[in-house]
């Protein structure tokens, strides 16, 4: 049987696993969107009952898969897998994230923040294919940037490249960010911050069309 890969977004909004072959196509996914209120342990608990639900439905042994990649909305130190932190869910404080999950399973598990795997995705098979040098924007629960060069994710001294969300582009902002300060380009754009300022409008009597 030909190899194939698992790999999991763990989002703030949603968690996604999928099986995807060598060419990059997706063969099947599911998607949950109640794992935010669990707990670490309760998180790496679900990933794994996800993959292994994967793997049965669609007939794939474990030995089938070449390995499982796992991308993370915050933080990552990708050397030891550990999460340093994250604004997207509870907890996550250095917590040993990919052996966690790796102690569930006998392939290789890699961790990696989410917009770092999704340039690497668009760099190899999607926009960024042909380009050697790119840079991915997400713009979704968070605000991230994934940065290649010289078709290599870069990370940085810190291995926190491109996490720009948190970059104060409102002094007199209003909006408190999920990190605390306000102002953070997060605490302005993203999906978490919509429905702080939609009450701020609301509350200063701008007309809207929902039901409220
Ligand atoms: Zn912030």
């Amino acid at each position: 049987m030909e190899k194939i890969l698992c790999g999991v977004d763990l989002g703030g909004t949603k968690l996604s696993a999928g099986l995807v072959n060598g060419a990059g196509q997706i063969i099947d996914k599911k998607i949950v969107y109640d794992h935010t209120a669990q707990s670490e342990d309760g998180i790496v608990k679900y990933i794994t009952e996800l993959v292994r639900q994967l793997l049965e439905s669609n007939k794939v042994k474990e030995e089938d898969l070449i390995g499982i990649g796992v991308g993370f909305p915050g933080h990552v130190r990708y050397r030891d897998g550990y999460t340093i932190t994250t604004s997207n869910l509870k907890g996550f404080k250095n917590y040993p994230l990919r052996d966690s999950i790796a102690k569930n399973f006998s392939v290789p598990v890699k961790l990696d923040n989410d917009a770092n795997a999704q340039a690497f995705c668009e760099y190899k098979f999607g926009a960024g294919r042909g380009y050697e040098d790119l840079i991915f924007l997400t713009i979704s629960t968070g605000i991230g940037a994934g940065i290649i060069l010289n078709g290599k994710v870069f990370r940085g001294i810190t291995g926190t490249a491109g996490e720009f969300g948190h970059t104060i582009v409102d002094l007199n902002s209003e909006f408190t960010c999920t990190c605390g300060n306000r102002g953070c380009l997060m605490g302005i754009a993203c999906g978490l911050s919509l429905p702080q300022r939609f009450k701020s409008k609301i509350e200063k009597g701008v007309p809207t069309k929902l039901p409220v």
